[in-house]
Parts: structure tokens; sequence; C-alpha cells
């Protein structure tokens, strides 16, 4: 084996172990280097969660403790990557920067980018590995050869597919020799930041914590207990039970392998003695083609990222009312369901599914507020605030989407007594409000007089003449 000085760029991979484009590194040379940058260009912009920022410090804390055990070492740079990634590359002669590839528009654009730069000081690329999905995103086509537009044809074709096994994990490298590291230092190379000292500040708990270990150990809580995810299909919409697997920053982020997580699915699939269990952990294959189809959308229609895919909705009369948006923001609406998601939002950077889809429609189809101002303020929020999970499912819940169901309206209430029935997420979120009656919390009837001395406010619309505005413009607008 060659010992030539590879660079591994990491991104959205902060792992060691079942990492493609890591593991290709590693097969051509012994002496493989892994890079971290931090980008102004993404840690500038506002659209960031102060909750996502400190996992992923922490995850790369954790990836640079990895790196040292197996032999070598992360650099962190701060600045832009098409400028850092090449001055670094020829600082230490290294022979080849590998990556692996990513479906978000700015992501590409930078890679192309990065790529022309380094070809620029002849320094050879290795990019071409499709590490964060189980298929590539251009993979799956329907009969006619179109990429897939509908969720339930592809998940009928992406489960028919064979799905890799996990990468080797990283073992047994070399590292910088002491000039090496002087040239690495010399060319940009710092010590891990915190969150803080980027200007993010979360000090509350993070519902998982960072980095592979603890991503794994959930993966394995979750998979192979034989109980969460045994009964996923029928405790996956109740906000108040922890029913789902909590592994979404993780998935972000890539402190798991997908192909890990398909693993474990998979074994969790034939250890099941019974068709209601397969049945369960079926779902939950279903929810990671949700993530693998919104993908695969965003990288052949990139245009979403920016807005309306639907043309009904492209120049829709959106009310933009800026005080019911901090209404719904700080979850002062006076729906308590729609709050109590809020306040789980803004206290934990994470939301159970069930309420996102709530609070989505509540903005879009009850406030009448531009769906990508609710898209903006989730990435401001959650932790594991993912462009194409999070653009996917408000173009969903907004019917602006590729859903053949267009208009989607959820009524609140029929939600909490669905979802919520005994108040009991209402009650953990709205700790004000905690002592009234159960039927009241989820119906939303509060009776004013109840509510005098609580801080918590009546109603600041009323749901059935708002859904009637909105079926209304969208119809006018359809036509
Ligand atoms: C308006 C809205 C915004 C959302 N924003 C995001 C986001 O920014 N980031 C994000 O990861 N998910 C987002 N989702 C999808 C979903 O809510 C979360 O993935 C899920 O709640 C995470 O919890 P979990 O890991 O316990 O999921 P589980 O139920 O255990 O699902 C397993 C994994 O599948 C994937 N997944 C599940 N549901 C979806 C879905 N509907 N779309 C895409 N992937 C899915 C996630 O990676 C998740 O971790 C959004 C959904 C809605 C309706």
């Amino acid at each position: 084996m060659a010992d030539d000085l590879v660079l591994f760029w990491h991104r959205r991979d902060l792992r060691v172990r079942d990492n493609l484009g890591l593991a290709a590194a590693r097969k051509r040379s012994s002496k493989v280097i892994g890079l971290f940058c931090l980008d102004p260009g993404i840690l500038e912009g506002d659209d960031i969660a102060p909750a996502r920022v400190t996992y992923m410090i922490g995850s790369l804390a954790e990836l640079q403790a990895s790196y040292k055990s197996a032999g070598s070492e992360l650099l962190i740079f701060k600045g832009q990557p098409e400028k850092a990634i090449p001055k670094l590359a020829s600082a230490l002669e290294a022979t080849a920067v590998y990556w692996n590839r990513d479906v978000e528009p700015y992501a590409r654009e930078r890679d192309t980018n990065v790529a022309n730069a380094l070809k620029d000081e002849g320094i050879e690329r290795s990019t071409q590995y499709w590490d964060q999905l189980l298929h590539p995103p251009d993979a799956l086509k329907t009969g006619a050869g179109d990429p897939y537009k509908v969720y339930t044809p592809f998940w009928r074709k992406w489960i028919e597919q064979e799905k890799q096994p996990p990468a080797p994990a990283l073992t047994e490298v070399t590292g910088l020799s002491p000039h090496q590291k002087s040239l690495a230092n010399k060319a940009g190379n710092i010590d891990l930041p915190t969150a803080e000292a980027l200007g993010y500040e979360w000090d509350n708990p993070l519902l998982l914590e960072p980095g592979e270990a603890a991503a794994l150990a959930q993966l394995e809580d979750f998979c192979d207990d034989q109980r969460a995810i045994a009964q996923y299909d029928q405790q996956r919409d109740y906000p108040a039970i922890t029913g789902t697997s909590t592994l979404s920053a993780a998935l972000k982020f890539g402190t798991i392998g997908i192909r890990t997580v398909w693993e474990h699915a998979s074994d969790a699939y034939s250890r099941a003695r019974s068709e209601e269990t397969r049945n369960n952990i079926r779902t939950w294959q279903q929810e990671l083609a949700w993530r693998e189809f919104y993908q695969s959308v965003m990288y052949t229609f990139p245009g979403l990222a920016k807005g309306p895919y639907r043309e009904p909705l492209k120049d829709f009369p959106w009310d933009n009312d800026e005080d019911l948006f901090q209404a719904w923001c700080e979850g002062k609406t006076g729906y308590p369901i729609v709050d109590a998601a809020m306040r789980q939002l803004n206290e934990t950077g994470w939301m159970h599914n069930r309420c996102r889809m709530i609070v989505a429609s509540f903005l879009t189809k009850d406030l009448i507020i531009d769906w990508r101002w609710g898209e903006k303020y989730f990435m401001q929020c959650l932790f594991d605030g993912d462009l194409s999970a999070n653009n996917g499912g408000w173009q969903w819940s907004a019917s602006s989407g590729m859903d053949p169901k267009p208009l989607r309206i959820f009524n609140p209430a029929s939600q909490a007594k669905k979802y919520d029935p005994e108040a009991e997420y209402i009650r953990q979120w709205l700790p004000e409000i905690r002592h009234l009656d159960t039927g009241a919390l989820v119906s939303g009837k509060i009776d004013p007089e109840d509510l005098e001395g609580t801080g918590y406010p009546s109603k600041v619309v009323d749901h059935k003449e708002q859904q009637a505005i909105f079926k209304e413009r969208y119809k006018a607008q359809k036509n």
C-alpha cells in the first residue's frame, strides 16, 4: 500500500466508521489526514441553530479523538474551503483530496470550486462517493426513465434495491510528522473552537449526545432491544411518548453511517417473530426512504431550495403578519397543541414529527404566512435542521410540493384529540395552563376567565374562518 499523504475532507460525515469516502482514502494510502472547514458561507448565515452548532462541535471533538486513536489527526480550518483546502494540500504536498458527495445546491457549487482550485494546483480529487444515502440521488428512475416526483412509487423501487454493507472503519493510519504539523499550522490549522467562540450559545441539554459513539448506542437501543422499533408504527405519532429513534441529528451530520443504520433495521426485521413487528419495522424503514426521497428531489430539482414546486403557490397572496409570526415562534397562539410544540422546539432544538406537521399547517393555512418563514425559523432552531428534509416537510405542509394530494389542512383540535388525548404533551410544555381540564386543553376551547393570571393568550385567529380564507385564495390562485 502507498504511503503518500491523502487528505480526507469531512463535511456531513463526522465519523470514522462506515464512511465510504474515508474507507476509499484508507484503501489508497496508510497516511490519511482528516480535515474539517468551518465555512463562513454556512456559519455566518442567518439560518443557523445554536443547538446544531453545539452538536457539530461536540461531534468534531469526538472525531478528533477517533483520528488520534487510529494514529492520525483531524485538522480544523476556518475560512472558505476553496482557499483553505488547496493551501493545506499544497503545503503538505498531498497527493489527493477525498470527500463524499452532497445533494444541496450550496454544497455542490462549493465542491466544484474546491475541485477546480485543486486541479489548478495539480492535486488529484476523489469525490465520487455517495456516502450519506443508500442509493445515489439520481439512481432510481420511473419506468419511463424520469426522476421520481412522488414518494410511494419511489419507495417501492427503493426497497427492492440491494443495499451495501457498512464500509470498514479507519484504523492503523499514520499522521503528520512534527515538521508537517508545523506546515499545517502555518497553512491555517487551528484548535477546535467552542460553539460559543463561533457566536452560538446553547445551554440546554441536547436530545442526543454529539458524536459517533452516542449515535451508535442510540441506534442499538432503538433497534436491538426490539422495543421501540418493534412498536414504531403504533407509537410514532404520539408526541408524549418516546416512540421514535431521535437519530435525525446523527443522520444529518453523519455521526452514524446510513449502511450501519440499515443493517441494524434489517437485522431487527429478520429477527422479528410476527407480521405485526415486521410491519412496524417496515414503517421505520419507510421514514429512512422519505429522507432519501427528499434528498433525491433536492438533487434533481435544486430550485426547490428557493421556492414552491407547484405553480399555484408561486405567487400566493400570503398575509405575512409579523405579530402573528412572532406569536407562532414563541408558542403564544392560544392553540395549546401548536404552542406546546413550538415551546418544545425553542427549549430542546427538536420537535416531534407529528407536531412539525401540525405547526407547519397552522402557520401556512391558519396564519396564512409564507411557509419559507417557518422553514427558516425551523433552521434557526433545529439541531437536526437539514435543507432537504426541512424543505420537503414544509412544502408538503404548505401544499406547494410534489405531493399528489395538495390541499391538506390540519385541525389543531382534532390532531390533539387523536395524538395527545390526555393532554400529556400539552401539559409538559405549557406549565402555565397545566391545571386546566384535559378537554379544554385538547380542544383549545378555554374559557377566557380560566386564562386570567396564567399569562397564556386567547386564540390569535379563528381556525374555521382562516381555513375558509386560505381555501378561497388557493382556489383563485389555481384557476
Ligand atoms: C415541517 C417539517 C420540517 C422537518 N424538518 C426536518 C429537518 O430539518 N431535519 C430532519 O432530519 N427532519 C425533518 N423533518 C422530518 C421529521 O420530522 C424528522 O426527521 C423526525 O421528527 C426526526 O426524529 P427521529 O430521528 O426520532 O425520526 P424517526 O421517526 O426515528 O425517523 C428516522 C429517520 O428518518 C428520517 N425521517 C423521518 N421522517 C422524515 C421525513 N418526514 N422527511 C425526511 N426524513 C425523515 C430522519 O432522518 C429520522 O431521523 C421535518 C418534518 C416536517 C413536517
